[in-house]
């Protein structure tokens, strides 16, 4: 059977929609009119310091089963119509892309000479793509390109940047995946404060956690959004069951639009990429890198935390901002010479924004000392190369040393990783990696 992939992005802004609620949108009305959908649709978290990036950096991508080439251009059409109708296009930064990859179609040989890629070929293409989406910035020119090497059909809305994410949707690999379950608000609610027993999320968090993840922080409700988006809650977990199971016990105190299930690269650590030396390092990439502490850290106005890690390489500043609160507590413990490595992405100042850090040897501390004499008295030295003689009764030590204590460290190894607040959406908890 002929597939259809779409893929879509770019369409929501800071003032409210989401790529997500429009793809939940979609995905009923072509329902309705008796297409069927294959598997469930995809959330795929993008590189985080794109700089166009929308809300979290997300695009998204499903299947359709095709059974007649009319049956294509319906669905395409619906498609477009409703992503034309939703987006936020009055946002400067809301620039639309919308991408269709049909399989089993015979395609016409490019009178230029250029390659015919079978279906294969095109997924392992747009697999790489999608790789170096999530690890690299890209532009709208380098996906252009290979969209047209591929012969795959773009549309562009505005400036049309949704194709990279679109592209990357419909081709990123999940080796390891998460779910997320997203219930919709009536449109009648939206911009209106959220109405959710609180009660009922801690109950849903002790029945289905570890299962489900990231449902509270501090003791709050982490499933709530805080922007103007459709979105009621989001609830994220290990397989579709799970979500599922959690979402029947959260209390709503208002209706809901409905709900829908993606499979996700949210929590899977994807976008890192294992490096051995601090210079190989480049802006924007997200690295797992081990290292040495070199400089104490250092608290700043406004309460950011960073130190300096280094290699046989170079150095690189580590940050722990504000946002990742009690986690910097740990951080500002650390002390030259510790042995650790950074989980994280570097920033537009260059700066290594920790995720997650495990430490693997902790610098020992000593203290030296004069020693106790017999009478309980500590010693004082007898001067240079000569000993230590006790101011109280006199006795002497002529070949004596200073004694070395180990003075215990306030942290201890292992590893640690910010609060679910400050947690990136791709950034894989500690308590996924025990699974
Ligand atoms: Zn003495």
């Amino acid at each position: 059977m002929n597939k259809l992939y779409v893929g879509i992005d770019d369409t929501d802004s800071p003032e409210g929609m989401c790529t997500t609620y429009i793809t939940f949108v979609i995905i009923n009305k072509l329902k309705d009119c008796g297409f069927e959908i294959e598997g469930h649709p995809r959330l795929i978290r993008l590189n985080p310091f794109a700089r166009f990036k929308t809300r979290g950096n997300g695009s998204v991508s499903f299947k359709l089963i095709i059974k007649s080439s009319d049956d294509v251009e319906k669905a395409k059409k619906i498609i477009l119509n409703k992503v034309k109708q939703l987006s936020k296009m009055e946002n400067e930064n809301t620039n639309p892309g919308v991408v269709f990859f049909e399989t089993g179609k015979i395609r016409l040989t490019n009178p230029d000479g250029g390659k015919i890629y079978s279906d294969k070929e095109i997924n392992s293409l747009l697999e790489k793509f999608a790789l170096r989406a999530i690890m690299e910035i890209l532009t709208i020119d380098e996906a252009k390109k290979l969209a047209n090497d591929l012969n795959l059909e773009i549309h562009q809305f505005k400036k049309g940047r949704g194709i990279i994410g679109a592209m990357a949707a419909i081709g990123c690999y999940l080796e390891d995946k998460t779910f997320e379950l997203l219930a919709y608000r009536l449109p009648e609610n939206y911009c209106t404060s959220r109405k959710i027993n609180p009660e009922s999320v801690l109950e849903m968090n002790k029945k289905t956690y570890p299962r489900t993840f990231d449902n509270l922080d501090e003791g709050y409700m982490a499933i709530v959004p805080h922007t103007p988006c459709p979105i009621l809650y989001g609830i994220r977990g290990e397989s579709p069951q799970d979500v599922l199971n959690a979402h029947k016990l959260v209390e709503s105190l208002e209706s809901l639009e409905g709900y829908l299930i993606f499979e996700t690269n949210q929590h899977t650590d994807m976008h890192l990429k294992r490096i051995d030396k601090i210079n190989k390092m480049e802006k924007y990439g997200c690295y797992i890198l081990r290292g040495t502490v070199k400089d104490k850290p250092n608290v700043i106005e406004g309460g950011h935390v960073f130190f300096k890690l280094e290699d046989s390489s170079g150095e690189i500043e580590c940050a722990a901002y504000e946002p990742t609160k009690g986690f910097r507590n740990l951080i500002k413990l650390l002390l030259p010479g510790d042995n650790v490595e950074i989980y994280g992405g570097i920033g537009s100042m260059g700066t290594l924004n920790i995720e997650k850090i495990r430490i693997y040897e902790l610098k020992s501390l000593f203290i030296e000392e004069n020693p106790l004499c017999e009478c309980g008295k500590r010693m004082k030295s007898a001067g240079h190369d000569k000993g230590f003689k006790c101011p109280k009764c006199g006795n002497k030590i002529r070949n004596g040393q200073k004694i070395r204590t180990k003075i215990p460290r306030d942290i201890k190894k292992g590893f640690y990783e910010v609060p679910t607040s400050a947690r990136r959406h791709l950034s894989k908890q500690l308590v996924r990696m025990d699974f």
